[in-house]
């Protein structure tokens, strides 16, 4: 067996990383400067990561200075078969050659794309799936999905927990818990705590909470004093993205599939981010053994980053009208072709499970080096999406931003490009491609150690100096 990493070692640039001097180098600086003129000020990754992008590979991206860095990134995990995986640009060259825009009607592609989907989902959705495409953003997604299931059941009240994130538009923004993006009325959605058993809400410790928390979803959905009413949905992350890589302890999504079944709630799942063999299984909700109701699709669906977004859902929830979720772009048929290209080489490579040997691999790798590193308070993930949470003290946990900012600063200067997130800005984020190599994954994990090593024995005067 060759463990995938043979297979996968000729989509990267070589060597990588591999910078030609200081970053940002003058040619990103230029267009750097140029883009803080003509664009918004809500742009966001280019000032934690200043540089400009000029080509990728694999898990490896060039910049306009020439230098290559290693994506832990991976276009906010979209990027599961990494940058222009040949195979799937081929198809997707091939298709634009043909037909790019169709709206929803039926075209071979499209139906190609719909029946691989289906042969993968799990439980009885495989059966009883049916497909909705809307706009081609995750976003989009939630909304079809928020919409589907309110019009189902004729509720308005939405469950959704602290830590959350389903996207930008209004109806998704309203079921994401962070308030400095949320400005929207949020009167019909009710957030209740994740398992966030690192900083349990409850202040329970997980060899002994009895899942409190998932109880205490269970009263906010039956009491009929909980002030919610009966919801139209729950919506959950099998794994929280953006809120700090968070992971479930095991039962706890069993036991919301359960409640949820209990008392006729639509159980939606945000599979955006954890979908498409990122986890180690195809999807995220996978590792639980639970059929969710609904599921929202999107990020690695277009093969390598075209947009596309989806919901798959149990065909007794189709009691929408027709035409009651259109949209001009809900056809992009070079994404929908990429995409079952895509699928075709998770299968032939074994892509989940090359991602899941890969993700204990840097679980092991991180908790070993991180053993030593005092400001590292708890390393988390399954497959590979993963986070290191940072704190100024193991003991009180208090989280520890400015060095987190600090980590991801000192890592783009070694050639590493990392994300940071979670409900205080203090987890650094991997979500590499999954076609990385063993060889690569070790080399980021080092470059990422000796970043926090640098950095978190920087005295404090200097920090404040600097
Ligand atoms: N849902 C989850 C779990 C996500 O991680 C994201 C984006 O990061 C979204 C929804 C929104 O997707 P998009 O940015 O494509 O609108």
């Amino acid at each position: 067996m060759t463990d995938g990493h043979d297979q996968f070692a000729g989509l990267h640039f070589a060597p990588a990383p591999d910078l030609h001097g200081p970053v940002p180098g003058p040619r990103s600086v230029a267009l750097l400067d140029e883009q803080a003129a003509l664009e918004s000020r809500a742009r966001s990754y280019p000032r934690a990561v200043p540089i400009a992008l000029e080509e990728g590979r694999g898990a490896t991206l060039r910049d306009v200075d020439g230098n290559t860095f290693l994506d832990f990134f991976g276009g906010a995990g979209a990027l599961n078969l990494g940058h222009g995986h040949p195979v799937v640009a081929a198809a997707a060259t091939a298709q634009q050659r043909r037909l790019v825009h169709a709206l929803d009607f039926p075209t071979v592609s499209k139906n190609a794309l719909m029946r691989s989907l289906k042969d993968r989902l799990p439980g009885a959705l495989r059966r009883t799936a049916r497909f909705h495409f809307g706009g081609p953003t995750g976003s989009d997604a939630v909304e079809a999905a928020l919409k589907l299931t309110r019009t189902h059941t004729g509720r308005s009240p939405v469950i959704a927990f602290h830590g959350s994130y389903h996207g930008m538009t209004s109806g998704a923004l309203s079921v994401s818990s962070d308030t400095s993006y949320r400005r929207t009325d949020a009167a019909s959605v009710q957030f209740v705590p994740y398992p966030y058993c690192y900083r349990c809400p409850l202040g329970l410790r997980p060899d002994s909470c009895g899942l409190a928390c998932a109880k205490l979803v269970e009263t906010v959905i039956a009491d009929p004093h909980s002030g919610t009413g009966p919801p139209a949905a729950v919506i959950v992350e099998p794994i929280q993205g953006e809120g700090g890589t968070v992971v479930p302890p095991p039962g706890y999504l069993a036991e919301l599939r359960r409640m949820t079944a209990a008392h006729d709630v639509p159980l939606i799942c945000d599979e955006i981010q954890t979908g498409f063999g990122r986890t180690g299984s195809m999807f995220g909700a996978d590792h639980d053994g639970i059929v969710p109701d609904v599921m929202t699709l999107s990020k690695a669906i277009g093969g390598i980053g075209y947009p596309l977004s989806c919901i798959a859902y149990d065909e007794a929830l189709d009691t929408w009208e027709p035409g009651a979720h259109i949209g001009t772009f809900r056809g992009h048929q070079v994404a929908m072709a990429a995409g079952v290209a895509a699928l075709e080489v998770m299968d032939e490579t074994d892509l989940p499970g090359h991602a899941g040997r890969l993700g204990e691999l840097a679980l092991a790798t991180l908790r070993d080096a991180c053993a030593t590193l005092e400001s590292v308070g708890d390393v988390r993930g399954r497959g590979l999406i993963l986070g290191v949470e940072l704190v100024r003290d193991r003991e009180t946990r208090e989280p520890w931003p400015e060095l987190t900012a600090e980590v991801r600063r000192a890592c783009l200067q070694r050639g590493l490009i990392v994300e940071v997130g979670g409900h205080f800005g203090n987890v650094v984020r991997f979500l590499p491609p999954l076609v990385i190599t063993r060889e690569l994954l070790l080399r980021g994990l080092e470059i990422f150690t000796e970043a926090v090593r640098e950095r978190e024995r920087v005295p404090t005067v200097a920090r404040v100096a600097a």
